[in-house]
Parts: structure tokens; sequence; C-alpha cells
């Protein structure tokens, strides 16, 4: 191939997806081509700030050359094998990741959503088979306004209308609970605790966009499910591998779950990597056969994921985040005084939402973003009227303080129309 072949424009790419592609995304009209650390450039070439890490997935940056080279070195000497073999990664990558956040054993999947499916399934098989639950009579709580995923069981238990509408029948065994309200928690326990398996949450509620919970309320909730023998589990997808500030969102509250859920970030986005996490004494549960993956814990997610997580512990990318969130919220909140457009900025590390001061059904933050863009950063509102800012943790303080002032003049300048 040649270096000279030239780009179509960003409209031929747009058209083809818009032909050929089911239309199941609305994306921001920009056609990407590279990225590097914390930069994107489309197909004109033109340079942004990505403000959305592909929903925390690149929390290291795109391309980071360690990660990189694991995937290319890995995938010329072996990619897959199947878990029907041994295979020389998948122990290493085993004990890497237990090690590194505390627990016995791991289950290895590829996507967020198969990793929150293998969640439910462990805590309905602990349920009826440790705990005693008499069989197909097992709950799991969740929270309203969640986002776990998109498996028939997953929608089964979401309040999006977009998300589940007509995908009925769905999966029962889920009570839905306000989020944030221990109260509700401690309610349903009191009443129903023998026939309750577990209590599904995020640690912050990032679809829905950047909700913060109360401080005090996983440690509270967690110690809420020791109480009543009932598994706590953290789907730590988009808030864990130190988006939050903290290795796993769990840490601020140094609460450990039961059953802890990674994805997006475990690989940088490198490659679909999902993990759950949990104990001997609620892992032992699964035996041979008794669930599975083709692709789960294949030797390039392995060596993906091992870079990626040395990426984090030698960039220190859960401090740069801790650090860099509270410059960022204080740098949004001079903003906000200069302004009516912002009514909030809220988050935790660098996992942060802007508030736009309009209904959830204008087009004033989409607006927003389409200026952002022009600016040269790219986020997108979530939830309509909400703009979630997440680059990658790899940013430096400058180049956070260059973005805060595109954020600004692109604030300043808008014009409702
Ligand atoms: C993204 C996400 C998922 C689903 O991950 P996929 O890889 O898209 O299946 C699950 N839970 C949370 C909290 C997420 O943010």
């Amino acid at each position: 191939m040649s270096e000279t072949v030239s780009l179509k424009n960003a409209q031929y790419y747009i058209d083809l997806e818009n032909a050929y592609g089911a239309h199941n995304y609305h994306p921001l009209p920009v056609v990407l081509d590279k990225g590097e650390g914390v930069y994107v450039w489309d197909v004109e070439g033109k340079k942004y700030y990505d403000f959305l890490s592909a929903y925390s997935a690149v929390n290291q940056g795109h391309s980071h050359p360690k990660i990189v080279d694991a995937l290319v070195s890995q995938a010329k000497k072996l990619a897959l094998t199947s878990r029907a073999f041994y295979n020389s990664k998948l122990g290493e990558y085993e004990k890497k990741i237990t090690s590194l956040f505390g627990f016995d054993k791991v289950l290895p999947m590829n996507s967020g959503a198969e990793a929150v499916e293998t969640a439910v399934k462990l805590a309905r098989k602990w349920s009826y088979e440790v705990k005693g639950i008499s069989e197909n009579s097992a709950k799991i709580i969740v929270c309203e306004n969640n986002f776990h995923g998109r498996t028939t069981t997953i929608v089964s238990f979401s309040n999006d209308e977009d998300a589940s509408k007509n995908y009925g029948p769905f999966t029962p065994g889920f009570v839905k609970i306000p989020y944030n309200d221990i109260n509700a928690l401690e309610e349903v326990l009191k009443n129903d605790a023998s026939n309750i398996a577990a209590f599904l949450v995020e640690p912050i509620q990032g679809e829905a966009g950047v909700y913060v919970p109360d401080e005090g309320y996983l440690k509270a909730t967690s110690d809420l499910c020791k109480k009543y023998n009932v598994l706590f589990i953290a789907d730590e997808v988009q808030t864990g591998i130190a988006r939050t500030g903290k290795l796993i969102a769990c840490h601020h509250e140094n609460v450990q779950p039961d059953i802890l859920v990674l994805g997006k970030a475990i690989s940088g986005g490198m490659y679909p990597v999902s993990a759950v996490l949990a104990n001997d004494n609620i892992m032992h549960v699964i035996q041979p056969g008794q669930h599975g993956s083709t692709f789960g814990g294949n030797p390039i997610a392995c060596a993906v994921a091992m870079a990626a997580l040395d990426v984090v512990e030698d960039e220190h990318l859960s401090e740069r985040a801790e650090e860099l969130g509270k410059l960022f919220r204080l740098e949004i909140e001079k903003l906000i005084a200069k302004t009516d457009l912002i009514t909030k900025v809220r988050g935790k590390g660098l996992l942060n939402a802007i508030l736009i001061n309009d209904t959830p059904e204008s087009s004033t933050a989409w607006n927003l973003c389409l200026n952002l863009k022009e600016n040269g950063l790219l986020a997108k509102p979530t939830h309509g009227n909400i703009i979630r800012l997440a680059p990658p943790l790899v940013i430096t303080e400058e180049q956070l303080l260059e973005c805060v002032s595109i954020i600004e003049k692109t604030v300043l300048e808008y014009k409702k129309n």
C-alpha cells in the first residue's frame, strides 16, 4: 500500500455505514482514522482530543506502544486455542489480575455484558448451592437507571425504554430499587433476604449520566449485603481500571465486593477483554462445562491485558486521574460561574459530566458537542442534556487545561437558535 493513497472524505464513510450497517447507533458526524495517546485524527487529518475514550475503555490512551507490542507479538505467536487446552499466557494473566485486585479466582470473558451475565449466573448458582435458596426462586436486586449491557437478561432489568422495548419476554428474578437509597435496599433485604442472591450495582452510574452516590453508599450497602448473606456485585466495567482515581471505584470506600465485574479498560481498549473476580467460596460453584466462552482467556487477550494493567501501574494512572479530576472540576466550576448554559459538573477522578441548562429533549447538548468537535474536542451527550467528559488518563495537566479552554470558548460562544 502506498503512503500517498488519499483518503476519501468523511461523507463517503458515513454514507457507507448508513447504507450497509444496522442503524443501532447515532454517531457524531466525525470519521476517525488514527489515534495516539489522548488524540484522534479524522479522515481529513483534523486532530481532536478524545473526551469519550470509547466509554472509558481507552484509559491508557490510544495505541499505547507497550500494549500494541503485546498484541502484535502475541498475535504472531499464538492467537486462540479455546479452553479445550491450556495456553502459556492464561495462568500468568490469572495470577496477575487476581493478585492486583485481591481475589482468589478470575473467570475470563470478552465483553462487559458477558461478564455481567457471568456474575448473574455465578450469584444464582452460589445462592442455590451454598446459600440454600430453593430452585429457580433466587432474586437479584438491581438499581433504577442501571446500565449493565445489552443481552436479553440484562435488558430485562433495564428501565431505559430504548434498551428494552419489544425485546421481551423478559428474564424474571430481578427486583429494582432506587439508586443511592440505602433504606430501599434494607427494606427489600429485611422482607425477603432468604430469597435474595445478590445486589448488583454500579459504584457510579456512568451511562445514566455519571451519577455519583452519596459518600458512604457503597460501604453501607456492602455491609447490609454481608449482614443478610447476599452477594455484593460491583459492575466496574466503566468505573474500574483507575478511571475514578482508584484502581476500582469501590476502593474509595474501602469496599471489597464479593464479585467484581471488569471490562473495557482491562485491555486499554485494544481487544475485547472482560473478567469476573471472586473468592473460592463463590467461584467453586462453577465446574467444568457449566460456563465458558470460545474466546475468553485467549492468549492475545491475556498478553494485551497484562500489558494494559502494567501501564496503569507504571504510569500511575489512578493518581493522575485523582489529581487531574479535581483540577478539571475546579476549572469547570469557574466556567459555570460565567455561564447559564452549564448548571453543574459532577464526577470522580476523570469520569465527569456537565449538565446542560435545557430539557433532555432539546438538542442543545448535541449542538454543543458538534461545536466542541469543530473546536477540536470529541464528547457525546448521554440522556439528552448531560455531556460525559472522560479523557484518556494519560492526559497531561497542560493538555487538560487546553481542553478546559476549548470547552470554555465553545460554551461562551454558544448561541441558542
Ligand atoms: C459498557 C458497560 C457494560 C457493557 O459492556 P460491553 O463491553 O459494551 O458489553 C456493562 N456495564 C457497564 C457499567 C458499562 O459501562
